[in-house]
């Protein structure tokens, strides 16, 4: 399996870990883009947004719980934002659905 993100869930590659559950793994983002950058990805492996199934809402509502309890338990009162980039317009870089956590800074918008 050559999943980068899989890898990671199973822990064959290194990572800080913010939260973990049945379903999910959240961990630190690599090259982090403000004071807060975590991602937070299924185990299952799903590639993109895309790919999203009928019976995969539930766990995409699970995801964007976690990625809101992170975002309480690191005091972000002023806000944050929440992304899933999806396919080569979208940004992509990684084909393992993942939740971006950003949070710390005033964000601006529209991104890039
Ligand atoms: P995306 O571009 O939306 O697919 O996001 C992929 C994210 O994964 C980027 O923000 C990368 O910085 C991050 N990333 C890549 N490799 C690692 C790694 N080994 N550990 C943590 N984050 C990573
Ligand atoms: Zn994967």
């Amino acid at each position: 399996m050559s999943c980068l993100f899989c890898k990671i869930v199973e822990g064959s590659i290194p990572s800080t870990a913010v939260y973990q559950d049945e379903h999910c793994y959240a961990f630190a983002d690599i090259h982090p883009q403000a004071p807060v950058h975590v991602l937070v990805v299924p185990r299952e492996h799903i590639s993109s947004l895309a790919e999203i199934g009928r019976e995969h809402p539930v766990l995409l509502g699970h995801l964007l719980w976690v990625a809101a309890e992170i975002a309480r338990s690191k005091d972000l009162v002023k806000g944050y934002r929440a992304v899933i980039n999806t396919g080569e317009d979208g940004g992509q870089t990684v084909d393992h659905i993942h939740v971006h956590l950003l949070g710390g800074r005033h964000l601006t918008w529209p991104p890039g």
